[in-house]
């Protein structure tokens, strides 16, 4: 079986975690493809090579000299090439991708050269085929993955050359020329090929021990956690925890392949395994009901009250309609007999709260409208609050028993997770909480 491997910008930003990263796929002979992002950060105050790519393309596209930017990103290569004892002519590699920079100047061809320039240096460090990304992945004209396309191309490739480096991040359109995904998109490189070859795993290495259970910027030390369904991860990271990119999900979930988040600085550590579902699971962690707990500052609440709402039966599709008329999305929408509130991130109606305050009242005439803003909302995400009694209980009652006054709950059909809204200045206290009581 194959297990595909997918390695961030932390994990191949210099030679010595290129080294680390061979130890790692040379480990388990199953690890046949490796698809790479470009060199990230070596230190916080370091540059990762694509952002230092599309400064590149910004100084071309105004012919402003850019040969400092350059020399930036050509000693990164040339510094993993030296430390990893590497024989290609990495001077000449450089020296091509330079000129072809100034010949093909797409935004999406030069930032794609990061990922490039990296896997064909990692390629001969594990001594495995190069295969360019335009060779194998392919979108249509509108962005789009040609999923039927791609994967077939792959698993050709792979019958004639079974160990790759695949560049992570781009592909080719319809008439070849590269097209990128956005930010971060080497996940998302890494899922299809898994698709593409019906993968045993597909593991993305990282440098933290798996996704966490809190945000480590309010929680000290928060666990990471072991598995966490699709459905979960999905709650988790639409309400602010920073884990894939987005599109990565689609295609391992299709084709149920387990999903690893693992750690390139302490491979022995479990990492997350993400899934479908956990059939039978009773483990230590089975037993707890929290999976994670994230959350997002600023929101708005707009609550609108009229006498007999009820019988007004068009009332609530009147004022969604104004909330599409200004492109709003309502994050939700609790009611009472005769009112209800639309939540709604603060930023999207920074320039047009008092418009929309408006047409409401002139178009829906309700008895009254509040508005109070400065409120988060935070998501208590966990697959066993479904099947556990008392759950909402006792997490009220312990952020009851903080003096937290919840402004806003609402707890999803599939009762996986449960939205609490508290006021900005009750953010944090109330993650913790719920961290240190439940977890
Ligand atoms: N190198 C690209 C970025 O920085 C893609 C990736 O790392 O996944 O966004």
């Amino acid at each position: 079986m194959i297990k595909v491997v997918k390695f961030g910008g932390s994990s191949l930003s210099c030679g010595e975690n290129f080294l680390k990263v061979k130890d790692i796929v040379q480990a388990d002979p199953a690890r046949c493809i490796v698809v790479v992002s470009a060199p990230g950060k070596r230190r916080s105050d370091d540059n990762k090579v694509t952002d230092l790519l599309y400064t590149c393309h910004a100084h071309i596209r105004y012919k402003v000299p850019y040969d400092d930017i350059w020399e930036n990103i050509a000693s990164r290569y040339r510094e993993i090439a030296s430390t990893c004892g590497l024989r290609q002519d990495i001077h000449a590699e450089l020296s091509a991708v330079r000129e072809s920079m100034t010949r093909q100047s797409t935004v999406d061809y030069i930032v794609s050269r990061g990922e490039f320039l990296n896997a064909k240096l990692m390629a001969e460090c594990l001594g495995y085929e190069f295969v360019d990304a335009t060779r194998w992945l392919f979108f249509d004209f509108n962005g789009r993955v040609d999923y039927e396309k791609s994967y077939a191309t792959l698993a050709q490739i792979l019958e004639s050359s079974p160990r790759v480096v695949l560049p992570g991040f781009y592909g080719a359109l319809p008439d070849g020329n590269v097209h990128v995904f956005s930010r971060g998109g080497s996940d998302v490189t890494g899922a299809l090929a898994a698709a593409a070859v019906n993968a045993e795993s597909y593991e993305n290495w990282t440098d933290v021990s798996g996704i966490l259970m809190a945000d480590p910027r309010i929680v000290e030390n928060p666990r990471p956690i072991e598995r966490i369904t699709f459905s979960e991860l999905r709650e988790l990271s639409y309400m602010g925890a920073e884990v894939l990119h987005e599109e990565t999900v689609f295609p391992v979930r299709q084709k149920n392949i387990p999903l690893y988040i693992k750690n390139t600085n302490d491979p022995a550590a479990k990492g997350t395994l993400i899934m479908e579902d956990f059939p039978d699971e009773n483990d230590e962690e089975g037993k707890r009901f929290i999976t994670g707990i994230t959350g997002k500052k600023h929101y708005t609440i707009i609550t609108l009250s009229k006498n007999r709402m009820t019988d007004d039966i068009s009332f609530v599709r009147r004022v969604l309609q104004l909330t599409e008329k200004y492109h709003l999305t309502v994050e939700h929408i609790p009611s009472s007999v005769d009112s209800f509130s639309l939540v709604i991130a603060s930023s999207s109606l920074e320039h047009c709260l008092h418009s929309l305050i408006s047409d409401i009242r002139q178009e829906c005439t309700p008895d009254s409208i509040k508005v109070c803003d400065g409120v988060s909302l935070i998501a208590v995400v966990g697959r066993r609050m479904a099947a556990n009694a008392g759950v909402s209980g006792k997490i009220f009652e312990t952020i009851g028993r903080m003096g937290i006054n919840i402004r806003m709950i609402e707890q999803g059909s599939d009762e996986i997770n449960i939205i609490i809204g508290v006021m900005d200045s009750d953010f944090a206290r109330t993650i913790r909480t719920l961290y240190s009581s439940f977890t």
